[in-house]
Parts: structure tokens; sequence; C-alpha cells
């Protein structure tokens, strides 16, 4: 039995000439890429994808020649919250569609056949199709790309930490504990795959109110910021609660402005 099961692991893998050319492609983009930047959060819908999004924005409004690429198979926000309609332009390989001349966007939604049929993604289809979004799209030069993963520590971020070893991570926590305490997995995973984290960032964190324009702290504020210092990360900053990030995600609009320092933070963090 042994000696049988050593024969099948000595035996060659027939897909392992694909294998390596489809590496040699993915080294080939990322040797374009310059700075490869992954958002995470413990939990869904802490505003991760806002995040990721609007980082993309900015960094595009600087001059800076961005990707954004949804890894987020299961529920790709992306397309919506920037309100892409088109799909892949074509060629000899296909391209990413491009949002502005600065700005380019990969995601698994225009390829669905239904928007709102669930997918189910085994997890060796889910590191094919990652891994596909770098060797098979063709990417111009680029000084970031931005990737936003799914909640959690699952397949997709793994596939990313093994296939771009030069990625940072930027992690989206909400202030409460509930949220924090799941960010504290995210940033103990990237330890043990040995990514660099780039910084913290505390979305919702209190909210002005439109009558009387005290500041209201509704998920209580500081639990990112707390976490940081407590693990020795950088903090990149808070974020309000505001009721217009929604309205432009909802109409496929932009709204920039509320993460500007978080972008001035992440470039501080790193040289161009
Ligand atoms: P995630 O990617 O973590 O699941 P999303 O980015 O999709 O979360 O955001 C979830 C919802 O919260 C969306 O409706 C989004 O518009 C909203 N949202 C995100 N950040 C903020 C914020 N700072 N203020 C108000 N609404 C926000």
């Amino acid at each position: 039995m042994t000696e049988k099961l050593q024969q099948i692991n000595q035996a060659p893998d027939p897909h392992q000439n694909e294998r390596d050319l489809q590496d040699k492609e993915i080294q080939n983009t990322l040797g374009r890429i310059k700075h490869k930047i992954l958002v995470m959060s413990g939990k869904g819908g802490v505003g991760k994808s806002t995040v990721a999004v609007n980082l993309a924005l900015n960094l595009a409004d600087k001059g800076y020649k961005v990707g954004l690429m949804d890894v987020d198979l299961h529920g790709p926000s992306v397309p919506r919250i920037l309100g892409l309609e088109a799909t892949f332009p074509g060629g000899d390989k296909p391209r990413p569609i491009p949002y502005s001349p600065y700005l380019a966007v990969i995601s698994i939604e225009p390829l669905l056949p239904d928007k709102d049929k669930s997918v189910i993604w085994r997890g060796p289809l889910k590191i094919g199709v990652i891994r596909q979004f770098i060797a098979d799209i063709e990417w111009d030069e680029l000084d970031y790309l931005i990737i936003d993963s799914p909640p959690g520590t699952g397949d997709e971020p793994l596939t990313v930490a093994q296939t771009i070893s030069d990625a940072h991570a930027l992690l989206v926590t909400t202030p409460q504990e509930l949220a924090v305490a799941d960010v504290r997995k995210s940033l103990d995973f990237c330890r043990q795959v040995n990514m660099p984290i780039l910084g913290v960032v505390e979305n919702m964190s209190g909210m002005t109110c439109p009558h009387c324009g005290e500041k209201i702290e509704f998920l209580m504020s500081g639990g990112g910021l707390k976490m940081a210092k407590n693990f020795g990360v950088t903090f990149l900053g808070q974020i309000p609660f505001d009721p217009q990030i929604v309205q432009a995600s909802e109409n496929g609009k932009t709204f920039m402005k509320p993460y500007k320092e978080m972008t001035d933070a992440v470039l501080a963090r790193i040289e161009i």
C-alpha cells in the first residue's frame, strides 16, 4: 500500500507543463505591476469592497495607473459599486474593463449568465480562476493592483498570498469588538503566510447627526485603532458612516472624498 502511494506521488503530473507555463505568465504579469494590495476583512458587510474601490479611484485620481481585481467569486460587488456594465474587450488575450484612462477592472460578474443566481465554486476551481485573472488577462504596466478579497481567510486570500508573493494586506474593520475579533484572525493569517501588513482601516466609525451636527458613536469608535496599537500595525485612518457612501454605491456613482486621507496614509507606507 505504502509502495503504491509512493508510486502515485512520484508519477509525473500530466498538467505540470500547463502549470509551469501559467506560472511563467503570472510572473510576467506581476513583473509589470509595482505594488499589489490585498484588501481583507474578518466579516462581510464592514465596507471592504467600498474601501478597495475608493482606494483604487483615489490612486487613479492622483495619476497612478491602477488595476482593480475582484476575487470575490461568490459575491462580486466591484462592478456594481462602480456602475460598470461593460464586458471584457477582446483581442488575442482579454483585457480588463477600462473604467477611466487610469483605472481598469477585472471581476467574474460580467461573465456570469445570471447575476442573481448563486454559483457553486469548489476550492480548486476558485484557485484556477484567480490564477487566470492574472495569467490570461492582458494587464498593462501598473503602479498599483488593488485586490478585493471575500471576507475571511479562505481559498481566495490564500491563493493571492501563494501567487503574489509581494502582496501587502490592508485590513478593514468596523469599530465594535465583534468585528475587530474577526479581523485579528486576518492579522494572524497574514503572519502565517508571511504577507506584510500595510495597516488597518476603521470603517463606519461614528456618524455626524444630520440634524444637530453632533457625532453619534453607534458602533462605538476606536476599536480598529486600539487593535492596531495592540498588534503593532499601522493605523491608516477612520472613515465615518456617511449615507452619501451608500447612495453613491447604490447608484454606481463615486464618492471618493471620505477615502482621501486613507489613500494618503497608504501612499506614505508604500513609496512608488
Ligand atoms: P463588504 O465588502 O465588507 O461586504 P461593502 O463594501 O459591500 O462591504 O459595504 C456594505 C454596505 O455598507 C454597502 O451598502 C456600502 O455602501 C455600505 N458602506 C460601506 N462603507 C460605508 C460607510 N463608511 N458609510 C456608510 N455606508 C457604508
